[in-house]
């Protein structure tokens, strides 16, 4: 049965987990080194990503989680996404380069200007309401990496490969469509 893990070491984690269990995927929270061993793909959420900097490399390292997204699904949201992309400007966060993006961190504002809005989807002809939460924007993406996500013309989620990244939290709202989609178009 595929399995899927979220990082629990900061952020939004246990909503993905709810989320997932809503569509019958099993999923774990993902502490340890071991715990990438049985899963098919994995989360990495939203939060704070110079915090999950300073809190990963004890008992998960940077190098596990690069060696997994080398052929296992990974979606990144929010500050996840941060830690996937490339080319941050603020020297406390340290990305994986997984994604052929370049992302800055708040750059719709500070806490305050976190807004609600919708997104349009290039899968759907229906819009996803998406929350924006001190959000990164995607400044820049490669040949290889294909907009999944639209808000005002610009990018908000990005897909290379069987790696996944979004600008906002798919995990805060009940429409299941981007976690059906990292499923079906990302996982296996
Ligand atoms: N601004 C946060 C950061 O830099 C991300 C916010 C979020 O994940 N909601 O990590």
């Amino acid at each position: 049965m595929t399995q899927i893990g979220v990082l629990a070491i900061q952020g939004a984690f246990c909503k993905h987990l709810d989320i997932l269990h809503s569509l019958h995927v099993k999923a774990i929270p993902v502490k340890y080194a071991k715990d990438l061993e049985s899963l098919d793909g994995l989360i990495i959420p939203g939060g704070e990503s110079t915090v999950i900097t300073r809190q990963l490399g004890f008992r998960l390292s940077w190098e596990d989680i690069y060696h997994f997204a080398q052929e296992k699904a990974v979606f990144g949201t929010c500050a996840g996404l941060i830690l996937m992309g490339k080319g941050c400007s603020d020297p406390r966060v340290r990305q994986l380069g997984l994604m052929n993006a370049i992302i800055e961190r708040n750059a719709y504002g500070s806490q305050i200007e976190s807004f609600t809005e919708d997104v349009t989807l290039s899968f759907d002809t229906y819009p996803f309401h998406a929350v924006f939460i001190r959000a990164p924007k995607i400044l820049k993406i490669g040949k290889d990496v294909e907009i999944i996500a639209s808000f005002q013309g610009e990018a908000v989620m990005i897909q290379q490969g069987h790696l996944l990244g979004a600008a906002f939290h798919p995990e805060l709202t009940n429409d299941t469509r981007v976690h059906e989609y990292f499923m079906h178009h990302c996982v296996n």
